[in-house]
């Protein structure tokens, strides 16, 4: 299996060869050739396999450059009740991904039961173990520099923490996390993790960042490396939860289920889009943004328009506080036939800061084809969700499954079961719990007092060369 960019002009790879990059050469993403096409017979044998076993089947359609032995053993050791214990009910965490039944036809699919209590540990945690393993075959290291407001720092460092030729550099605004947060990524003692505190905002964390990135001699020199969402790894190990979802939601492999995903960068729910090319029976794929609507204004008229960092509000799910939708441009690709010339021309206009209109090309009548259909919520329906959810199924959630789930009772067909996809658990957004429910949301027992552990915390200016010569004394 080669990976072969969105925008056509760079060469095809295999998967190691993309794993530690980010965008393709020429500015595209990888995808790859062509999606592996699983039918009905092998998904009726994958139904009783556990999670590692599935993930395992999957992730060898796509890898052919990694000994199957070695994937095995990589995904053994990455999906375990070890890492991903936090469930809601106990007795459903060898599941890794459980299912909670809200009522007949309307579930919730845990994705966020991993040590950061957020579903991007479900594909992080698979990275650091591939990072460590590709490394090593190589004899090479890699510097993870990031920036952060929370999310997805945190999750990044628990997955390469003790990682062998792996270090993290991650950047976090001083003083603008909650205390939780903090700890969580502060009290880290590895030593290949580094907090830096930028006496500033998040955006002058994410400036030094490009500057160092952009500075291609330094980031030749120290092998700068980063772990953002357009990874295609990450997208990879998302499917998985997809088509273990279906078969919880499921009896047999002529029923179809739906799935809404809170989206921000377009990354869960494109791998729902890839699950579906390969033939799990997704009816509908129901994309949930919130105030920042970016995505369900594509789905709806055909426009996209991506929004100025000024132009993005800040709301109470916060890791859905997108202007651009990175993940986007792979299903585009899909969605104008592959053909990488119409990408490039359409992104030649967002690369320049505007948008594009498909609404009245052939693009657009083949929208239905790929099953999507969208909604957005704001801070009310969020607060609205959240009591409603608790009132009528005892169940606690987040703010961004809130959204999912306001959009999900909006579109849902009776007929067709409707999962959606919990994204984080509702302790990490405690301040809009209280003022939904006016309580606390309860903390699992191993992160009690976590506020307390010793922290470990360089505080700089927000300073370009400072934080270049920081890199420079840790390497
Ligand atoms: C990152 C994140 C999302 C959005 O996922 P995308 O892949 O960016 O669409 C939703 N909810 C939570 C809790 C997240 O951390």
């Amino acid at each position: 299996m080669k990976y072969i960019s969105t925008r056509g002009k760079s060469p095809a790879l295999p998967f190691s060869d993309i794993l530690l990059g980010g965008l393709a050469p020429d500015g595209g993403l990888y995808l790859p050739e062509r999606y592996p096409v699983v039918d009905e017979k092998t998904l009726a044998s994958w139904r009783k396999l556990s999670y590692a076993e599935l993930a395992c089947e999957i992730f060898s359609l796509y890898v052919d450059d990694i000994p199957a032995a070695d994937l095995k053993a990589l995904t053994e050791k990455t999906y375990t009740q070890k890492t991903y214990h936090f469930s809601r009910d106990s007795a459903k965490a060898a599941d890794i991904t459980p299912l909670t039944s809200l009522e007949p036809g309307l579930h919730l699919l845990e994705l966020s039961n991993g040590p950061t209590l957020a579903f991007k540990d479900m594909a992080m945690q698979l990275l650091g173990n591939l990072f460590e393993y590709v490394l090593a075959r190589r004899g090479e290291e890699i510097n993870i520099l990031g920036a952060t407001s929370g999310d997805t720092g945190s999750a990044a460092e628990y997955a390469m923490r003790g990682k062998q030729g792996v270090r993290v550099f991650m950047l976090s605004p001083y003083g603008k996390m909650s205390a939780f947060q903090r700890a969580q990524m502060y009290s880290l003692q590895d030593e290949n993790i580094y907090n830096i505190a930028v006496r500033g905002m998040f955006d002058d964390a994410q400036d030094i960042v490009k500057a160092v990135s952009n500075d291609a001699g330094f980031k030749a020199q120290y092998k700068i490396g980063a772990v953002n969402s357009i990874n295609w790894a990450r997208v990879m190990a998302q499917v998985v939860y997809y088509f273990k979802g279906y078969f919880e939601a499921t009896a047999s492999e002529d029923e179809k289920v739906s799935f809404c995903v809170p989206s921000g960068n377009f990354g869960n729910i494109c791998a729902g889009h890839v699950a579906r090319m390969m033939g799990l029976p997704i009816a509908k794929l129901v994309c949930a943004t919130n105030e920042n609507d970016v995505l369900d204004e594509f789905f709806r008229t055909g426009v996209y328009r991506p929004r100025q960092t000024a132009e993005t509000y800040v709301t109470s799910s916060p890791s859905m506080d997108i202007s651009k939708a990175s993940n986007f441009e792979r299903f585009a690709f899909d969605l104008v036939g592959r053909d990488s010339t119409v990408v490039r021309e359409l992104w030649s206009k967002v690369d320049a800061g505007g948008s594009f209109d498909l609404s009245k090309t052939p693009y657009f009548e083949r929208l239905p084809e790929f099953g999507f259909q969208s909604g957005s919520s704001s801070h009310s329906d969020r607060l609205a969700t959240i009591r409603y959810c608790w009132e009528r199924y005892r169940a606690l959630i987040d703010t961004h499954t809130a959204d999912g789930l306001k959009v999900a009772l909006e579109v849902r067909d009776e007929a067709v079961p409707m999962l959606v996809l919990e994204t984080a658990q509702a302790v990490k957004f405690a301040e809009t719990i209280q003022e939904a429910l006016d309580l606390e949301p309860p903390r699992p027992a191993d992160l009690q007092g976590i506020e307390n552990l010793p922290q470990r915390v360089e505080i700089m200016d927000p300073d370009v060369n400072a934080v270049k010569a920081f890199i420079r004394t840790h390497c």
